[in-house]
This record gives structure tokens, C-alpha cells and sequence, in this order.
């Protein structure tokens, strides 16, 4: 099964896609954390990356379609991408690439919320360096402040592009790019379901997970 998982950043898709790929076993596929990982690694793509993700542009297609194809061909069984395609011509490929392996998209769950929810969201969110767990500053506290709850000694960290300034740039790359991925699934008569992500984060599982449910039982 192939899922896309599309909404802004900070939409919550990071955390709806852990909960996804425990219940049905499937991969998930963060383009953000896989350039994140080059990154760190210090690789030529990580280098590729690194002013266009400090910016809140996007990375070049070419770069991105490569290295997200790459990685869906290595998951076997199935899997959730997170953040990918995020223009058209990456959408565009994507139906390419699955096509040619006579794979397809099942489902697309696309996350919908507000630019003022977002920003507090993002500039709020601190996460851990060591484990990679989330926190927010008002709706999340960490037991001891500024500090990991599993990694005790491990001070939390604000990712440079949940910066003020940066999320601003992140939401108009976002409506000027990304948002016409949902018209070019509907154009191309793909079913899009919607979800409120301004709610309860359990309750936007219980509704993503009815719908897939639904899926699975076909
Ligand atoms: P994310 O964690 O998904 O918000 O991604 C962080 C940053 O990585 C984005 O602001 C972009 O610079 C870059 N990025 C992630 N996914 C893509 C993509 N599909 N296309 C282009 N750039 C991307």
C-alpha cells in the first residue's frame, strides 16, 4: 500500500504517519527527515540541500524526485510519504516512476489547517537532537524544561527553519508550489480525502484510520 500524506508544514502529517505506519506496517518516508539524515551525514545531496532547507525554499526537483524514488523502490512493503511530491512536477514523476514498477498511489489523506495555527505551532516546537522526540513550548512541555524526557541530560534544540521568519517563508513556498499538488491529484482523478488537523490528535487518527480501514477491507 502507498499512502501520500499531504498538508502545509506543521500540519502534524510527522505524527499521524507514526501512528500509520505501526497499525498497517509500512515504511514511512519523510523527504524532510531523509535530507535532514544527508545532512547530518555531511553527504554531497545534504550539501545540495543545506540553503535551501535554511531558507524555507525547496530543494531542486530533480534532487528530490532521485532521491525519493530511490527510496520508495527499497520499501518493500508498502509505505507513508511525508512531504513528497511538493510540486507538480514531482507529483508528475511520481505516477511515472510507480507506473513503471505497476505500482500505484491507494490513498492520499490531505491534512488542512489555518497559517495562523501553523506559525504557533512550528516557532513553538523544540525537538531532541539524540532521539528526534517532539515538543512545543505551550502544548507539549518536556517534565524538565529546555530537556529531553527520555534522553535526560539532552537539551532540546529548535530546528533553524521553524525560525519566525523561515516559517513564513515555508507557508508562501507552500501556497505557492505545494497546494497545486491537491488540484493535480484531482485533475488526474485521484479521491482526496480531507481532514481537519486543527483538532485532537487522536481524533484525526481515529478519522484517518477509518478511512484506510475502509481501504484495507477492499
Ligand atoms: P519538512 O521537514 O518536510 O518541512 O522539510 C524541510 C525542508 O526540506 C523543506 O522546507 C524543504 O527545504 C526541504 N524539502 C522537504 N521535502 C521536499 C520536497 N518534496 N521538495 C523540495 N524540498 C523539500
Amino acid at each position: 500500500m502507498i499512502i501520500v500524506l499531504l498538508g502545509p508544514p506543521g500540519a502534524g502529517k510527522g505524527t499521524q504517519c507514526k501512528r500509520i505506519i505501526e497499525k498497517y506496517n509500512l515504511t514511512h518516508l519523510s523527504s524532510g527527515d531523509i535530507l535532514r539524515k544527508e545532512r547530518s551525514d555531511g553527504s554531497e545531496l545534504g550539501k545540495k540541500a543545506q540553503s535551501f532547507m535554511d531558507s524555507g525554499q525547496l530543494v531542486p526537483d530533480d534532487v528530490i524526485i532521485s532521491m525519493m524514488v530511490s527510496a520508495i523502490n527499497a520499501s518493500d512493503g508498502g509505505c507513508v510519504l511525508d512531504g513528497f511530491p511538493r510540486t507538480t512536477v514531482q507529483a508528475v514523476e511520481l505516477d511515472k516512476a510507480l507506473d513503471s514498477e505497476n505500482k500505484k498511489i491507494d490513498a492520499i489523506v490531505n491534512l488542512q489547517i489555518e497559517d495562523a495555527v501553523i506559525e504557533n505551532r512550528l516557532t513553538g516546537r523544540r525537538s531532541c537532537p539524540a532521539c528526534g522526540e517532539v515538543y512545543h513550548l505551550e502544548t507539549l512541555k518536556p517534565k524538565k524544561d529546555g530537556f529531553c524526557d527520555k534522553c535526560s541530560d539532552q537539551e532540546l534544540v529548535q530546528r533553524p527553519d521553524d525560525k519566525p521568519e523561515v516559517v513564513k517563508n515555508r507557508l508562501v513556498t507552500y501556497h505557492a508550489q505545494t497546494a497545486a499538488v491537491v488540484g493535480y491529484y484531482k485533475k488526474s482523478g485521484y479521491k482526496i480525502f480531507n481532514v481537519n488537523a486543527d483538532n485532537e490528535i487522536d481524533k484525526i487518527t481515529a478519522e484517518v484510520f477509518s478511512m484506510l480501514d475502509g481501504l484495507v477491507a477492499v
